[in-house]
């Protein structure tokens, strides 16, 4: 079933060998929820991903940073080391994933298992929002000159501001007046509190 919700396989959750685990399910899944155009919640925002490739793995590996639990990663692979462990790095994605996703996408699979539906939903939709297109100077999408394709980045947040001034300044002046609308409006989808954090941004995901 296309859009029944996967889990972290037992033989991963069971076993102390084994730390990460590539998942085809989480990346269908994600594609037939969330970024194909009949999907079932589908969000335009994540359209330039269609000829994107991602690589989702599951972890049970713990990350925990300013006391808090690391939930999700989304990445582009990038590594500046050694030429060895730049080799062996991508060897592991090729054995994975068949080549080198355009983003990796790592999930605690211990919070997936005990999250609600709307927690994961808003913990995939925060990761997904990273994956970004790369934008030009004067803020137009990029595309690659030889395939056409979108130029992939990882996208920042919307909005970064200190409560203090939103606060004494108002949302117009801070520039957060669009975020403070949306939250107004209520959520479109459902409620999701989630109490961990985002590995990309080290913020809290929802
Ligand atoms: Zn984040």
């Amino acid at each position: 079933m296309a859009n029944s919700i996967p889990h972290p396989p037992n033989n991963l959750i069971d076993r102390f060998d084994i730390d990460f685990m590539p998942s085809e399910e989480l990346h269908e899944w994600v594609g037939n929820m969330f970024i194909k155009p009949k999907s079932k919640l589908f969000n335009e925002d994540h359209s330039h991903l269609i000829s994107g490739s991602i690589g989702f793995i599951w972890t049970t590996c713990n990350n925990v940073t300013k006391g808090k639990r690391v939930l999700g990663m989304a990445e582009i692979f990038n590594a500046r080391s050694n030429k060895w462990v730049k080799g062996r790095q991508e060897q592991q994605l090729r054995d994975w994933f068949g080549g080198i996703p355009d983003f990796i996408i790592t999930i605690d699979a211990h919070f997936w298992r005990s999250a609600s539906n709307p927690e994961r939903f808003a913990l995939i939709e925060h990761e997904l929002y990273h994956c970004g297109q790369a934008h030009d100077e004067f803020g137009a999408p990029r595309f690659s000159s030889e395939t056409g394709k979108p130029l992939f980045a990882i996208r920042a947040h919307d909005v970064e501001e200190f409560i203090g001034v939103v606060q004494r300044y108002g949302a117009e002046a801070t520039g957060i007046k669009e975020i403070v609308d949306a939250a107004n409006k209520g959520p479109s989808i459902a409620p999701a509190k989630i109490e961990g954090l985002c590995g990309t941004c080290q913020k809290k995901v929802a």
